[in-house]
């Protein structure tokens, strides 16, 4: 790597990291009314956040992850979403960074729509892992930007016709996880993740699709078995067992996110 590249690079992951400071506030003022723009305060004693509690992971590492005022703990979801969108965006630079040396303007249209979409992903990932709840215009503004990037040609920023294949691995996998909610009559998977599958499809076409999905099934049973079998760990208090409700959103995002930064095709080693 050359030092414009680390330089470059190491934008990319503080600039993540300010942006998943954002995504907690956004995620936690989700639907409540209050204005995404507005103060942040201690949600434990509603004291006003100084300018030096406000910075991202290092705030949360000097305070041992207490409130200054009233020492309620704060919770790891802040350091751990800044983390991760930091690790994210520095993951869309480094499978890009060929376009260093083709494109610098394609190198920025291609990370800009990545890290909209990306951070759309990760709200609802917090969202979903907090209130089992996909909310209709994250996941719908997914779809449409996934669907808007079939027909987008970065390489020459022209709209093209893209084949019938890229355009119906989204419907397919809809169909795929509305049958699922439709005979269970909703209890083995919400409708919010059939709409996630629909971008995730238009997203990865239908092979790394496939893939993500499939991951996404792995995770799930893994994490689920753990879960269930050790008897220390505890979900809000209860055990876990099958009858839990445990959201999918999160490993279907995991499943993707996977595939995307390893293109990973799992049909590769199967055909
Ligand atoms: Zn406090």
């Amino acid at each position: 790597m050359q030092s414009i590249e680390i330089i470059i690079a190491s934008f990319y992951l503080f600039f993540g990291i300010i942006i998943g400071s954002f995504l907690n506030v956004v995620s936690l003022r989700y639907d409540t009314g209050d204005s995404i723009l507005g103060r942040s305060m201690c949600l434990s004693c509603s004291k006003e956040l100084k300018w030096f509690e406000l910075i991202p992971i290092l705030s949360f590492i000097s305070q041992f992850g207490k409130c200054r005022d009233c020492k309620e703990k704060i919770s790891w979801q802040y350091p751990l979403v800044e983390l991760f969108t930091g690790i994210i965006f520095l993951g869309i630079f480094l499978k890009f960074s060929d376009l260093l040396l083709v494109s610098i303007q394609q190198l920025i249209v291609i990370s800009v729509y990545f890290m909209v979409v990306f951070s759309i992903l990760i709200v609802i990932f917090v969202y979903d892992l907090k209130y089992k709840i996909i909310p209709n215009d994250l996941v719908y503004t997914f779809s449409t930007l996934a669907l808007a990037g079939i027909f987008f040609d970065p390489a020459t920023f022209q709209v093209s016709i893209p084949t019938l294949l890229p355009f119906l691995s989204g419907p397919i996998f809809f169909l795929f996880f509305f049958s699922f909610w439709f005979f269970s009559r909703g209890t083995w998977m919400g409708l919010g993740d059939g709409k996630l599958a629909l971008g995730i499809g238009w997203l990865l076409g239908l092979s790394f699709g496939i893939t993500a999905i499939i991951l996404s099934f792995w995770i799930g049973a893994f994490i689920s078995i753990i879960l269930m079998s050790i008897p220390l760990l505890n979900f809000k208090g209860k055990r876990l067992t099958m009858k839990s409700e445990i959201p999918f959103g999160p490993f279907l995002i995991l499943g993707l996110l996977l595939v995307f930064f390893f293109n990973i095709n799992i049909l590769n080693f199967i055909l």
